[in-house]
């Protein structure tokens, strides 16, 4: 099944694009699925797309945030900003009448001094009330905290899964499906055109669905639809894979990760996605370098190095790149042509962006 959209297709393909890193591929999984989610069905579903996120031990490419649109809506009284895991064990157990701190929150499991430095951040940032009363403080709710995450899909983007890039990405399902953090786990390929899609041959763990991606028409197949996995059972952390070798075997290790664990991770990231979006690569790059384009391919913007003549890596953009120079500091006094320079433009027009196309 083909989905896609048309505004997309009509842009020109770029004649690099079959050699683009995998960072630019990346980016068009993400701008696709932000139109497009779910794959395969005919209407799509309000999500928010972000990328790089995950637990200390495993990023995912790109990260799909299905919402509830109600829930959605009540969580922009609580800002643009993340809410990180301090805030996440104070904010959304806020009591709706004054009561003091420790009746109205549960333990923490750490020093209540740390849910201190929580509850006057929120304070700050005006999501809480907070008085102090007989050397006491005592918190009040602004508003209810919305459960507005339905469910988190992690999509590994592999634009050539051959068979080495399968090996590689294998273990790494593995992770995903012991564990559970994510509703479905996906890989992102692009489209070859034959008959059956090298992909399906290689050696993929048959829960994770496999996404063909045609960058010319900007429409992607579904080769294979992925399993649900179960993210209120407790799941399984690979800590270290067992080896098999000519002398014999080696145990792997193991840990179990709780129900609770999992949907504190959970809120987390797709808090963390709430805030970053996909647009926000130019924070790690840098736009202020007088070779910096953003180049358009349908409604989507992908960075550019004039001086390479190709679409750069985030990587390898950076302050040690031997061909950055910065902008001149004419450029970023007076007006050109937006206040403070074309780098401070340039994130400012994907900042507009990430806004525009937040789900409303
Ligand atoms: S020259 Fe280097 S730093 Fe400048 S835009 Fe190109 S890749 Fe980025």
């Amino acid at each position: 099944m083909s989905s896609g959209n048309a505004d997309d297709a009509s842009a020109t393909a770029s004649p690099a694009e079959s050699a683009d890193p995998e960072f630019v591929f990346e980016l068009r999984t993400c701008r696709w699925a932000e139109r497009n989610w779910p794959p395969g069905a005919d209407d799509a579903r309000p999500v928010i797309v972000s990328r790089q996120l995950g637990t200390k031990r495993r990023r995912w490419d790109t990260i799909v945030v299905e919402v509830d649109p109600d829930g959605l809506r009540q969580r922009a009284n609580f800002g643009r900003r993340r809410l990180d895991s301090d805030l996440l064990d104070v904010v959304p157990h806020a009591p709706p009448e004054w009561t003091y701190y420790r009746d109205a929150l549960p333990d923490p499991g750490y020093p209540w001094r740390y849910v201190r430095e929580a509850i006057h951040r929120a304070d700050d940032r005006g999501i809480l009330d907070v008085r102090k009363r007989n050397n006491r403080i005592e918190i009040r709710r602004k508003w209810a905290y919305p459960d507005w995450v339905e469910r988190i899909v992690a999509v590994e983007n592999k634009p050539d899964l051959d068979a080495s890039a399968a090996r590689d990405l294998r273990p790494q399902l593995e992770y995903d499906v012991a564990l559970s953090l994510a509703d479905e786990v996906w890989v992102a390929t692009r489209a070859t055109g034959e008959a059956v899609e090298p992909a399906l041959l290689e050696n993929v763990p048959v829960e994770a669905g496999i996404l063909t991606l045609d960058p010319s028409s900007r429409t992607a197949n579904v080769e294979w639809y992925p399993r649900s996995l179960d993210v209120d059972a407790p799941g399984t952390l690979i800590e270290e894979r067992g080896e098999n070798t000519k002398y014999g075997g080696t145990a792997g290790r193991f840990e179990y990760a709780d129900p609770e664990w999992k949907a504190d991770k959970r809120l987390q990231i797709a808090e963390r996605a709430y805030e970053k979006g996909w647009r926000a690569y130019s924070e790690t790059m840098r736009p202020d370098c007088r070779h910096f384009q953003l180049r358009r391919e349908g409604r989507t913007l992908l960075p550019y190095c004039a001086a390479k003549e190709c679409h750069q890596t985030s990587s390898e953009c950076s302050g040690s790149c031997p061909e950055f120079s910065p902008e001149p500091p004419q450029w970023r006094s007076g007006d050109w042509p937006i206040e403070g320079g074309p780098g401070k433009g340039i994130r400012k027009l994907l900042e507009d962006r990430r806004e525009r196309n937040r789900p409303r």
